[in-house]
């Protein structure tokens, strides 16, 4: 067997103590954020002091799962041999409706068709036995599935 041919393993988050509860209920299929019991304020990505305030108590909340777009990049180049034959793809920062913004993937859409505002919903993509990431789709792309 040729192993130069094989495709790598997909490069997985190894989420610090501070994100695993986000992880754990991306699991579950819930997206959620850190909210201040302090000064009411959100954040992300997640931390164990409020940016805001450094107030230490807070808790999590679950988000609606619907943001848009706030910035984005096309992914041209094969930075990790997984994703040889997944070029282009979007990488964007998403904006919850409950207002933290969030590092993902737009998926379900052409990369040439992403724009800034674009209404999206969380997609919910398995991707281990103990890993699910929350990436972004287009709410009408949502819509048909
Ligand atoms: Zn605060």
């Amino acid at each position: 067997m040729d192993n130069s041919r094989v495709t790598p393993k997909r490069p997985l988050p190894v989420p610090p103590p501070e994100s695993l509860p986000f992880w754990q209920a991306a699991h579950q299929r819930r997206l959620t954020f850190p909210r201040c019991d302090a000064c009411g304020k959100s954040w992300f990505p997640p931390a164990n002091l409020c940016p805001h305030c450094l107030s230490d108590g807070f808790h999590w909340e679950e988000a609606c799962g619907r943001g848009k777009v706030f910035s984005f990049v096309v992914v041209h180049r094969v930075y990790h041999g997984y994703f040889a034959n997944k070029v282009p793809y979007t990488v964007a920062v998403v904006e919850l409706d409950e207002g933290p913004r969030i590092l993902s993937n737009i998926v379900g859409v052409d990369p040439q068709k992403v724009h800034c505002n674009m209404a999206v919903q969380v997609a919910f993509d398995e991707a281990g036995p103990d890993m699910t990431l929350p990436l972004f789709a287009p709410v009408e792309a949502v819509r048909k599935s």
